[in-house]
């Protein structure tokens, strides 16, 4: 489907969700790069919102584009690991005016909002999805080392339970490919600066039990993020630390992006389904990991969010 699909257009648009995480550009930059390394004919670009810099390395990184040209129409725009069109951002207007549209997804609330979608909710990852659609004889080495990038950011390096045999197929392939693997999980998954560090020890320190101890969870103002000089793109682990609390079923995290405004992960284990509550307040995501943003003052949001979760926890007794 991917080959029949670039085959037919000449001008293709890449573009990836707000707030780009590992499994975003991994998937983006993936799928870019396999476009120039086998269609040099063809014109593509690739939409994203500045991305962490720990993946700045990436070929083809700083060829990313932050804004939208005027008076530009492409023949294809693909979306990569975005559940809507909304979560596109500022690249949504390119989608909208696309000759042919695609979405290539993992998120179990992606409403299939594309002309082509290829959406497989049990999947690792939408860079193992890119891996398994693209012809493996054309994956170059760069290409690769994104697609590793993405797969192991949303297993958290193989751990979580969206971590199939196919994923460790699609990862060991990619390992062929000469990547420096190591490499890749340790300066982008494991390395942290003093800083985010630090953040980290302050939420953790400030975390709240609550529900009998079966929920964990913990806020950053913005005042304590400019405090520490740390941006949001910086807090990312932040919840899977909180989550890995003993006897905790699921974990809240949540930064103020603006006075009283929220934006909130949350992560589970099997009992709760985090996306159909991050649903119910306008967010998305998985089963197991799940975002949203919410107004109000934390004490609010947080009792919102324990009576779903609590409902939930009932129901599975
Ligand atoms: P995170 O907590 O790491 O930001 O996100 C966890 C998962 O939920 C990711 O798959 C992400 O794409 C999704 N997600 C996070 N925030 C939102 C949101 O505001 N809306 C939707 N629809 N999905 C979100
Ligand atoms: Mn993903």
């Amino acid at each position: 489907m991917l080959d029949e699909m670039l085959k037919c257009a000449g001008k293709i648009a890449l573009g990836g969700h707000i707030r780009p995480d590992g499994d975003c550009v991994g998937s983006c930059l993936g799928l870019y790069r396999y476009i120039k390394d086998n269609y040099k004919e063809k014109e593509a670009d690739l939409y994203l919102e500045d991305i962490p810099e720990p993946f700045k390395f990436l070929e083809g990184a700083e060829d990313i584009l932050h804004e939208i040209p005027e008076d530009k129409t492409y023949d294809l725009f693909i979306c990569l690991d975005c559940g809507s069109e909304d979560r596109l951002g500022f690249s949504a207007p390119l989608f909208k005016k696309a000759v042919h549209t695609a979405c290539i997804d993992h998120h179990v609330s992606n409403g299939s909002f594309a002309e082509e979608n290829y959406v497989v909710p049990d999947a690792s990852s939408t860079s193992e999805l890119i891996y398994n659609l693209a012809e493996k004889e054309k994956i170059s080495k760069s290409a690769a080392e994104a697609l590793y990038l993405g797969i192991v950011h949303d297993t958290g390096v193989f751990q979580y339970s969206c971590t199939g045999p196919s994923t460790f197929m699609a990862a060991a392939e990619l390992l062929g490919k000469g990547i420096d693997a190591p490499k890749i999980v340790r300066d982008t998954f494991y390395v942290k600066t003093y800083a985010q560090n630090q953040i980290l020890g302050r939420a953790l320190m400030e975390s709240i039990m609550f529900l009998g101890g079966a929920c964990i969870v913990s806020y950053i103002r913005k005042s304590t993020m400019e405090f520490y000089g740390v941006t949001p793109k910086e807090l990312d682990g932040i919840v899977s630390h909180l989550k890995n609390t003993k006897g905790v079923k699921t974990a809240v995290f949540m930064y103020e992006t603006e006075p009283e405004v929220y934006k909130i992960s949350l992560r589970s284990d099997d009992t709760v389904d985090v996306s159909a509550i991050a649903a119910r307040f306008g967010g998305g995501g998985h089963k197991k990991a799940a975002g949203l943003t919410m107004s109000g003052s934390f004490y609010n949001i947080i009792n919102r969010l324990s009576a779903q979760i609590e409902s939930q926890l009932k129901g599975s007794l």
